[in-house]
């Protein structure tokens, strides 16, 4: 028998507020192994549908009202995000958030808490980051703050490495970098999920980018799904060409 997906949303629905309708009736499923692209414009529920599956953010003010949320076969619908970092989910949320004023290795050391105690790692997790990322071995004293976009995006990916996770969210890895960084890193993204068997979910606005590296896609709009297929397939599709990659 194949394992269940590592997560699977059925039918979800996701209400701000109590009142304001985020996302309505979405069902995407991410297997083992595989890259997922979550593509479509500002607001169309990217960010929010990453929040709800590992309980960041979501908590306040969000709240999963219909529909249920799977994570490795069991019900996770409204989780808090402690329970999903446990259970190996880890979320890089979009803005790259790195502690501007502690150091490179600072912030690699410092890790992820779970219900205020730090997970652990090994000295060879630890070296895992240098692996991906030999760049960041020259800059560990300085000052996250310091460092450029590009460095501060290779930070957050390595720290969460680092933790080893089943499940990595990704949100906007892409944006304001410039085009051969984002190349970089995607490539990168695609070796660690290869080698390390990280499945990773990739919302992003670069498409092109996105579904080049993706083994499937789903695109939203208005908090629905308006397509979706292997990724290949999706990046030969006349609508997405047009409206996404600009290349039609
Ligand atoms: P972006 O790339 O701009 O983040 P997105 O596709 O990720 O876009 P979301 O951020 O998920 O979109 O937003 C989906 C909708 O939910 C938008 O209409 C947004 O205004 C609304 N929304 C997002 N966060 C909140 C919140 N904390 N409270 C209320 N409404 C929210």
């Amino acid at each position: 028998t194949s394992s269940p997906p590592v997560v699977e949303l059925d039918n979800v629905e996701i209400v701000y507020d109590r009142h304001f309708l985020a996302v309505q009736g979405v069902s995407m499923e991410a297997n083992e192994g595989d890259i997922v692209a979550l593509l479509g414009p500002n607001g169309a529920g990217k960010s929010t549908i990453l929040k709800m599956i590992s309980g960041i953010g979501l908590t306040e003010r969000g709240e999963v009202t219909r529909g249920t949320v799977r994570y490795e076969g069991n019900d996770v619908t409204n989780a808090d995000t402690n329970r999903m970092v446990s259970e190996g989910v880890t979320h890089i949320l979009e803005g790259r958030r790195s502690f501007e004023d502690l150091t490179v290795e600072e912030n690699l050391r410092c890790g992820l808490y779970r219900g205020g105690r730090r997970l652990s790692y090994s000295e060879e997790d630890y070296e895992l980051a240098f692996e991906y990322f030999p760049q960041l071995e020259d800059i560990l004293d300085l000052k996250a703050g310091y460092t450029s976009g590009g460095e501060q995006q290779m930070l957050v990916i390595a720290r969460a490495l680092i933790h080893r996770p089943k499940l990595l969210l990704l949100d906007e890895p892409s944006l304001g970098l410039a085009p051969k960084l984002v190349q970089d890193i995607f490539e990168t993204l695609v070796e660690i999920n290869r080698k390390e068997d990280i499945t990773m979910i990739v919302a992003d606005q670069n498409a092109k980018r996105t579904l080049e590296i993706a083994d499937y896609g789903y695109v939203l709009e208005n908090g629905q799904v308006e397509l979706q297929d292997p990724a290949e397939t999706l990046m030969n599709r006349e609508e997405i060409k047009e409206f996404y990659l600009g290349t039609s």
